[in-house]
């Protein structure tokens, strides 16, 4: 149909989610990814992962500079991580409101961060901070052909 064709034309924003080793550690993966889905987002990505320090420091090279970097490359790389890729309109901002601010003890209740971590140091999950972070970090931590295709028999109850 045209709208098909519409919009499969639309570039549909993505946003790079992970599940720190903390997250993986204390038993939280089926909780923190639950909480994307039931929202009504799209599962394009998913994978359990060791991530060397290369790709680390590349991920938060923003922060190369701060004094915790050193310790954030050290936990990050600590045990897998869950890489997950998250499709929809708004998801970038929408999911950075569903993880909570980055100090967990500021977290709201409701959020993640907010209902089960309690230091910045050990904040349990990553969200991009911008359409276009959410692209280049979807291209660092995935591969080609490691991101699916898919429908959702759901997205007609979602959006109109
Ligand atoms: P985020 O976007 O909410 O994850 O926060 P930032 O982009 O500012 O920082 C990235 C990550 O670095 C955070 O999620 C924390 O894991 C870590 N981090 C940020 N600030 C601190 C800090 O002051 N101390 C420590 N130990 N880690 C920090
Ligand atoms: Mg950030």
């Amino acid at each position: 149909s045209m709208l098909t064709i519409w919009h499969s034309n639309m570039e549909v924003e993505q946003s790079y989610i992970m599940i720190k080793p903390d997250g993986v550690q204390r038993g939280l993966v089926g909780e923190i990814i639950s909480r994307f889905e039931k929202k009504g987002f799209l599962l394009k990505g998913l994978k359990l992962f060791q991530c060397s320090k290369d790709l680390a420091q590349e991920h938060y090279k923003d922060l190369k500079d701060k004094p915790f970097f050193p310790t954030l490359i050290e936990y990050i790389t600590s045990g897998p991580v869950v890489c997950m890729a998250w499709e929809g309109d708004g998801v970038v901002a929408s999911a950075r409101k569903l993880i909570g601010a980055t100090n967990p003890l500021q977290a709201e209740p409701g959020t993640i961060r907010g209902d089960l971590a309690v230091q910045t140091g050990r904040n349990v999950v990553h969200g991009s901070d911008s359409p276009d972070n959410g692209k280049r970090e979807i291209a660092l931590w995935f591969k080609e052909g490691e991101l699916c295709q898919w429908e959702s028999v759901q997205t007609p109850w979602l959006v109109e």
